[in-house]
């Protein structure tokens, strides 16, 4: 008997990728950041949109030069290294930036490596892009022990490693010389992807990946506007890499990919980076503040990079979860078992956080 719909095998009954989207009054399970453009922002977006409009009839710029030139700048503003504009390639989210990396370089006999637990949708990648998914693991403290990873590298020679830095879910930042170990271990059979979603929340000492760039020709290390930029309802993430693998990239890439209206609001939510931008260094206070009093109430909480906060561990933790949901709170259930994670928001909203935690401490183990 045949099923319906004729999907691949692999496929059918799988749940698709995604957290709860709940009107719930503090929404602390997704990483966004949650402060809002201004108005004066919101009026340069509105008008540079409005421009786009007028010329919709016709396909958008397919290499989005004036994106990829407003992205090189603003990366070389952030690190000491600079960084040009046939450096940068971009795509509608990260997310869409590591698929076409995986459809680029991974495939049928290829391998893609990882090491658990780390963001969610790398298998899915792999999946999609029927390439072999091989997952090492990280440490107790969330680390990655290099022997044991360039062990794993030589093992399985593969074509693509995925890092992530800060790590999802745990906020692991990478030291740079895990870098440098894999990028050599793996060498010209492969690239090593540094996933920055999270990068400009490092912490201070805590060097980006773009800064390495110039020594290994495989390094690609991917950005997004999500969440530092406050701007994850604009669907734009991008990488800087060796030319040569922006090249490889056009190959898979869907012609136009990036719209007009995605390009020009990038491009305008770039010209107001400094505003954008400005929440940051609140956002990293007040997430040190937020572990902090996590480990004052005896709870196990992992050194974040990152704007989240992974914390337990809990027996039940769903009851944890369901317990701060009904007082308001969404928080994410995820990464390893008894580890809830919690994205950091206003300090309004951490305070409510704190309190609904502490209203719920009795279903602690
Ligand atoms: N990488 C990591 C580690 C993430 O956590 C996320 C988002 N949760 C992404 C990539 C994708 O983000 P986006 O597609 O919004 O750029």
């Amino acid at each position: 008997m045949t099923s319906w719909p004729p999907i691949r095998a692999e496929l059918a009954g799988i749940e698709p990728y995604g957290a709860p989207q709940l009107d719930v009054p503090v929404q602390l399970n997704v990483n966004e950041n949650p402060y809002q453009p201004s108005a004066e922002t919101v009026a340069d977006i509105a008008a540079s949109v409005g421009e786009a409009a007028r010329t919709l009839n016709r396909y958008p710029d397919r290499e989005f030069v004036a994106l990829r030139e407003g992205l090189a700048a603003y990366l070389s503003s952030d690190v000491e290294a600079q960084i040009a504009p046939e450096q940068v390639w971009a795509a509608n989210g990260s997310n869409e930036v590591m698929l076409q990396l995986l459809q680029a370089f991974g495939g049928p006999g290829r391998t893609a490596i990882s090491f658990a637990p780390t963001y969610s949708m790398y298998p899915e990648y792999a999946r999609d892009t029927n390439t072999e998914w091989v997952v090492g693991h990280r440490e107790s403290d969330f680390a990655i022990d290099l022997e044991k990873a360039r062990a794993l590298v030589e093992e399985t020679r593969p074509h693509v490693v995925l890092l992530p830095s800060p790590n999802n879910p745990t906020g692991t930042a990478l030291p740079p010389e895990a870098v440098t170990v894999l990028c050599e271990a793996v060498g010209d059979g492969g690239i090593v992807v540094v996933d920055e979603a999270y990068g400009e929340f490092r912490r201070t000492g805590v060097p980006s990946a773009l800064e390495l760039l110039s020594e290994h020709r495989n390094l690609v290390v991917t950005r997004t506007m999500s969440k530092a930029f406050a701007g994850a309802g604009l669907r734009l993430g991008y990488l800087a890499a060796d030319p040569a693998i922006c090249d490889a990239i056009r190959v898979v890439r869907l012609p136009y990919h990036l719209s007009a209206v995605t390009q020009a609001a990038a491009s305008a939510a770039l010209r107001h980076a400094p505003e954008l931008l400005g929440y940051v260094a609140n956002l990293r206070e007040e997430r040190d503040t937020l572990v902090e009093w996590l480990r004052e109430q005896g709870l196990e909480v992992a050194d974040s990079d990152a704007n989240f906060v992974l914390f337990g561990r809990y027996a039940d933790r769903h009851a944890v979860w369901q317990g701060l949901l009904d007082r308001g709170v969404l928080i994410r259930e995820t990464g390893p078992d008894g580890w809830l994670r919690v994205s950091v928001g206003t300090p309004d909203e951490m305070d409510a956080f704190r309190q609904a935690l502490t209203d719920v401490n009795g279903a602690r183990a």
